[in-house]
């Protein structure tokens, strides 16, 4: 069963994320995050279900919805999980009739869902390439589709796809991962300026390396590899979900209506250090010339 990272809290209080946000804040809206079971996903589905939205999770393994769905009984939030493949068009299609019979409408949709692993590109195997492109860009392009739809003949929806700012500075090891989140930093952009003119705002955020047990199992398999992650990293420590999640919230909430096609990179400085001559912390003073 997946690590919430720490133990469930008593039920009157919010899950940290949502004590930053008006507490009705989502109430009334339908939310789909898919991969909403386990690490930021999770997150982000606690706080939206704490902060009033009806919660829909989505993802292949109904063991990986077991936390959520008990938190959510416990709470009294409105929730439930789909067993769904996305990168299976079909059975998108099939899950967005389902929440819409259910729910009669979807107001938020969060792709989470991916998969990674680090893999030199000259050993990559077309399945291993095409797993990873399949879950990220085919499957947020299909749930976009799914659930976009119902949203433009409301007039009204907010997206949020979960990149990596590799999809930019790209990054040895993950080109299978790298060439997907790209896609999908495409992909938000041209779905924000089409869909624009329907009220629906389609934005993204990049996290920087954050705990969950996918990441650290296969990007960070060991102490020492994250450790010398970690020194690169300018605020000096990785992200918690629950900072990623807060942003994420901003993004889905109206104090960001005017925003759209945008990502927001939440990595502690992480991809400044690229540029960077010199390491944080050195002395900054004015080389002074020797006189002869
Ligand atoms: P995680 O815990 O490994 O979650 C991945 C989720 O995707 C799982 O819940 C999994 O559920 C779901 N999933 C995988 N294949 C799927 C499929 N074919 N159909 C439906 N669901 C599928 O990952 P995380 O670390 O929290 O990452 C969340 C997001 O943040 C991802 O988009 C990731 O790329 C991004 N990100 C993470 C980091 C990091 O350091 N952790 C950094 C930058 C970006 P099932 O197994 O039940 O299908």
């Amino acid at each position: 069963m997946a690590d919430l990272g720490h133990a469930v809290a008593a039920t009157d209080e919010l899950p940290e994320p949502a004590r930053f946000f008006a507490p009705d804040m989502f109430a009334g809206d339908v939310a789909v995050v898919t991969g909403g079971g386990t690490g930021l996903g999770l997150e982000l589905s606690r706080s939206l279900a704490a902060l009033g939205a009806t919660v829909v999770i989505a993802s292949r393994s109904a063991e990986h919805h077991g936390v959520f769905l008990e938190e959510a009984g416990q709470r009294g939030w409105n929730a439930h999980a789909l067993e769904l493949d996305v990168r299976e068009p079909d059975l998108v299609h099939a899950a967005a009739r389902e929440v819409l019979e259910r729910h009669g409408k979807v107001d938020v949709l969060v792709n989470n869902a991916a998969g990674n692993f680090v893999c030199p590109a000259e050993k990559m195997s077309p399945r291993a390439w095409r797993a990873v492109l399949g879950i990220v860009l085919d499957g947020t392009f299909y749930c976009s589709r799914s659930f976009g739809k119902p949203m433009i003949a409301a007039g009204s929806g907010r997206i949020l796809n979960v990149v990596a700012t590799y999809a930019w500075t790209g990054m040895p090891g993950v080109a299978h991962s790298a060439s997907a989140k790209a896609g999908v930093w495409a992909l938000t952009k041209t779905l924000a300026a089409e869909w624009a003119p329907h009220g629906i705002r389609v934005n993204a955020i990049a996290p920087g390396p954050f705990e969950s047990d996918g990441a650290r199992a296969n990007l960070w398999p060991d102490e020492e590899t994250a450790e010398r992650i970690r020194k690169k990293i300018p605020l000096g420590r990785f992200a918690t979900r629950e900072e990623v999640a807060r942003h994420a919230l901003y993004l889905l909430s109206p104090a960001s209506d005017y925003l759209t096609g945008e990502t927001l990179v939440v990595d502690g400085g992480l991809t400044l250090a690229a540029g960077r001559m010199w390491e944080p912390g050195a002395e900054l003073e004015r080389p002074r010339r020797k006189r002869s």
